[in-house]
């Protein structure tokens, strides 16, 4: 497997990080995760908007972040993968490396880039959508969760309790500065929709969530099948007597037919879940 490391293409064997990492001493940096399909990435474009706006957001200038599209690309040919999910990650580093630890940034900065390209089953256009079920846990996470950051602790805790409990995700619940009650904010890895009173809800993208492209791809849909749609969050409450739910990231769409044990649409992917599925498979495969 050939990732991109320190600069440059090389075997995986042979790609290392200094032992004073940001990334891993700080988990100081930002990462995305962008899908290949039949050779073709998707939404390209809003995965380097994105990445931009995470770099800001933690104060790491990358003036040419432009240049990770096309490293993505190459790494996904040379590697000879039509399907895959390539990871990018930027961290805090310095000329000569990041330095000895310490708090404090070091004073030139400069992004160290990675990138690994995992191989993916091929989209079956046919295949039902993925279902499971979720759990509801705290949101311990920091306030700025619009940034892609790899302080990625609670949501691997959330997700492994998530799987403990026999579920495929954790909604984050919080209770927000300002806002009455609690609310839900997203998933683990995910963003979340529900159907509440015949519209599509979602959490605003303000920074309590991660401005998902798929989230924005699915609204786009919803919209132009004249979906009533809003964004705005919803309780645990509203989810729980939902016609229907679901979660979505860059790998997938899952239904969630149950919440914490209420089983959601009777148990089963429901027809806004299953049309706005479709509408994205179309999507990824440019049909
Ligand atoms: N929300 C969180 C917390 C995530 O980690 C992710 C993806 O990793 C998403 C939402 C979905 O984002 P996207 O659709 O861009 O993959």
């Amino acid at each position: 497997m050939i990732v991109y490391a320190d600069g440059g293409f090389r075997e995986k064997d042979e790609a290392f990080y200094p032992l004073e990492e940001r990334g891993v001493l700080f988990a100081d940096g930002v990462y995305e995760v962008v899908r290949y399909d039949r050779g073709r990435p998707f939404e390209m474009d809003a995965h380097v908007r994105r990445l931009r706006a995470s770099l800001a957001g933690i104060g790491l200038p990358w003036p040419g972040v432009e240049a990770a599209a096309s490293l993505s690309d190459e790494l996904v040919r040379r590697n000879g993968l039509p399907d895959a999910r390539v990871y990018w990650q930027v961290t805090r580093s310095a000329a000569g490396g990041p330095g000895k630890r310490s708090f404090v940034h070091p004073e030139k900065p400069e992004p160290a880039i990675t990138m690994i390209a995992y191989p993916a089953e091929p989209l079956d256009p046919a295949a039902p959508v993925e279902a499971g079920e979720a759990v509801i846990v705290e949101d311990v996470r920091w306030h700025r969760c619009g940034i892609k950051s790899l302080m990625l602790l609670p949501a691997s805790m959330a997700k492994t309790e998530a799987k403990r409990r026999g579920a495929v995700e954790a909604l984050f619940e919080r209770a927000k500065p300002g806002a009455a009650g609690t609310h839900i904010t997203e998933g683990s890895s995910t963003n979340a929709f529900a159907v509440i009173g015949g519209v599509l809800r979602t959490h605003p993208a303000d920074g309590w969530v991660l401005a998902g492209v798929t989230r924005a791809v699915l609204l786009e849909a919803a919209r132009s099948a004249a979906l009533a749609v809003e964004e705005r969050a919803f309780t645990r409450a509203e989810l729980l007597a939902a016609s229907e739910a679901f979660a979505c990231s860059t790998t997938q769409v899952t239904a969630l037919t149950s919440v914490e044990g209420t089983p959601i649409g009777g148990g089963k992917a429901g027809e806004v879940t299953r049309r706005l599925a479709a509408a994205y498979v179309r999507r990824v495969l440019g049909a």
